[in-house]
């Protein structure tokens, strides 16, 4: 076992403090929150991510990413538990189904790392939500019998924690359902574990060919030479698509030349970045939060210099479950209050909070 087998990184992941602070110089409020923090949503760093933090500059994108700060035990009166309702719409254990033609299935609750500003960290990282393999045939028996389901997103967690073995299964299982038109996977590895992206993982997805692959990139300094490696072999081994999403974040990616060099980076890497994500209304994200006056300004810059290739929709999922809106600058009608009112080319007006 070593520094590139994905399993030797998942077991030697960082969770305590101390280990961190063997490399890390914390702030004294960092060092004073984090054990609060952890005890709400836990701690988990893979070697190969952690050494990308900046030991001494506690402005580091990654670091801001991943250690657990004061704010996180804050919750401000907009923000939820499960901010997007998902347990609202869910018909078997691990199911989202809230629009008639795509469902989320949740097969893992564990991730290599575990993001601050995660959506999900109601859930995430306990292993008994997990579904096991008897809710797993429950599941794949809701797809079968609802034939308006074009589209299953496979999500977590994180889905490339299963064995190649699962994956194999679950995905032989989906494929074999007539009008299952495509499946889509979600996951961080890519960014946060780019070893597990094998050539054995690579060669199964390349059986269930066309596979769209949904990767989480931030940051360029995300952008190294294992992830550049990852995703050839995805592309060249498991012949999938690969899409990035981004979650506008202060003082990690608010700013027009971070953003301007991740995406060129993603485009040369052979990822089409897909979403830059107004950040979830998730309880403990305010630091996080970017208002949507500066995403809109930062997009306006965006598409006024770069080629179109580069350029993510931006958009928000409406807290409460009522989907995802483009927050495009072409709709912007008014900001009221702490609300901004926008009107798409159907006329359909909605109104986003901050
Ligand atoms: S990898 Fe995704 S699901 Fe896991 S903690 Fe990060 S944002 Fe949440």
């Amino acid at each position: 076992m070593s520094w590139d087998d994905w399993k030797w990184q998942l077991q030697n992941r960082i969770t305590e403090l101390a280990t961190v602070q063997k490399s890390i110089e914390l702030t004294p409020e960092e060092e004073a929150s984090f054990t609060a923090a952890q005890d709400r949503f836990s701690f988990s760093v893979t070697p190969y991510y952690f050494q990308l933090i900046d030991p001494k500059n506690p402005f580091c994108p990654i670091r801001k990413q991943v250690i657990p700060r004061a704010g996180e035990l804050i919750q401000q009166p907009n923000e939820k538990e499960d901010p997007l309702a998902e347990q609202k719409f869910m018909p078997v254990k691990g199911v989202t189904h809230r629009y008639p033609d795509r469902a989320i299935w949740y097969i893992s609750h564990v991730c290599a790392v575990y993001c601050r500003f995660c959506t999900r960290k109601r859930k995430v990282s306990s292993p008994e939500e997990t579904p096991n393999r008897k809710e797993w045939e429950e599941a794949l028996n809701y797809f079968k019998t609802h034939k308006e389901i074009k589209e299953v997103i496979l999500s977590g967690g994180d889905p490339f924690t299963l064995s190649d073995a699962n994956i194999d299964y679950l995905l032989g299982k989906l494929k074999s359902i007539e009008h299952i038109n495509h499946v889509r996977i979600h996951t961080r590895h890519p960014v946060t574990l780019p070893m597990r992206i094998t050539e054995s993982l690579c060669e199964i997805l390349g059986k269930y060919f066309p596979m769209y692959l949904v990767t989480h990139f931030n940051h360029p300094k995300e952008l190294t030479e294992e992830a550049r490696l990852a995703v050839e072999r995805l592309v060249k081994i498991g012949h999938v698509s690969v899409h990035n999403q981004t979650v506008l974040l202060r003082g990690v990616n608010d700013d027009l030349n971070v953003l301007s060099e991740l995406n060129y980076k993603l485009i040369k890497f052979g990822i089409k970045p897909y979403y830059l994500h107004q950040c979830d209304e998730v309880f403990g994200s305010s630091e996080f939060v970017v208002p949507i006056e500066e995403g809109i300004r930062l997009m306006f810059a965006l598409r006024g210099r770069h080629s179109g290739l580069t350029i993510p929709n931006y958009v928000k999922d409406l807290t409460g479950g009522g989907g995802k809106v483009l927050l495009s600058p072409d709709y912007l009608l008014e900001k009221k209050g702490t609300s901004y009112i926008f009107q798409n080319y159907n006329g359909d007006r909605y109104e986003v909070r901050h």
